[in-house]
């Protein structure tokens, strides 16, 4: 197993934003849906090791995220939402930073060599989730994580990343990627967890209910 938890909960003041959470995570592609708000930036945050658990047990390649940050970040590569990088830094020298911290080479994917001598702070939205993608990415660390990479995005950037996850997919890459929707990855994941106000809830219903609506 790559991830873990056991009854996992993180409190923000009186809001639950997980609540007794018992999950595993293995090879693959694994996907984390919900609603906006349900929880899944905070999971992500706290298997990456950015954010520390209120209670409840978490391992992630056998370590506490937490404790172990600084080594659990040189295996896990990581794609926010929104995308946090380095403004002032340029594609390149950030992609380049991270690719030399993991110790594995650049995947110049989404086409972002077109814009990477640019310095960060000039990107449209559609250019820092690529870039953001392509850094979690970065030195082929041993997970990679992607929090909505469909969030904000033009249709052509959709089949692309679409397309870039089956490619990593069958290269052998583990990952887990959260979503508000789910259609995109569908024929593609190999575990699948749903997650409605920071609870763990039945895919099944989740997913008929946002079908409902077109997602
Ligand atoms: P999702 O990614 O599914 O949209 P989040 O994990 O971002 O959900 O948020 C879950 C809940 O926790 C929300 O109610 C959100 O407002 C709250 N929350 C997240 N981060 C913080 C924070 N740093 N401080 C206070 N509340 C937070
Ligand atoms: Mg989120």
């Amino acid at each position: 197993m790559i991830v873990k938890a056991h009854e996992l909960t993180k409190k923000y003041q009186h809001i639950y934003a997980l609540r007794n959470v018992s999950l595993e995570i293995g090879e693959g592609l694994t996907l984390i849906i919900g609603p906006n708000g349900s929880g899944k930036s905070t999971l992500l945050k706290i298997i990456s090791g950015f954010v520390k658990p209120s209670g409840g047990f978490i391992r992630v390649f056998n370590e506490d995220p937490w404790r172990k940050r600084e080594k659990i970040i040189t295996k896990i590569g990581v794609s926010f939402d929104p995308p946090r990088m380095p403004w002032w830094y340029t594609g390149k020298e950030f992609i380049e930073i991270l690719a030399n911290m993991r110790g594995g080479s650049v995947r110049k994917v989404l086409g972002i060599e077109k814009f990477w001598e640019r310095r960060i702070y000039t990107y449209s939205a559609g250019m820092l989730r690529r870039l953001s993608i392509a850094s979690a990415l970065a030195g082929e660390p041993e997970l990679v994580i992607l929090d909505e990479p469909f969030s904000g995005i033009d249709l052509k950037s959709y089949e692309e990343i679409t397309s870039l996850v089956k490619d990593l997919k069958e290269v052998g890459f583990n990952m887990i990627i959260s979503s508000h929707i789910f259609r995109p990855l569908k024929s593609l994941y190999d575990s699948i967890y749903a997650l409605d106000a920071g609870q763990l809830i039945d895919v099944d219903e989740y997913i008929h209910k946002t079908q409902l609506y077109g997602e």
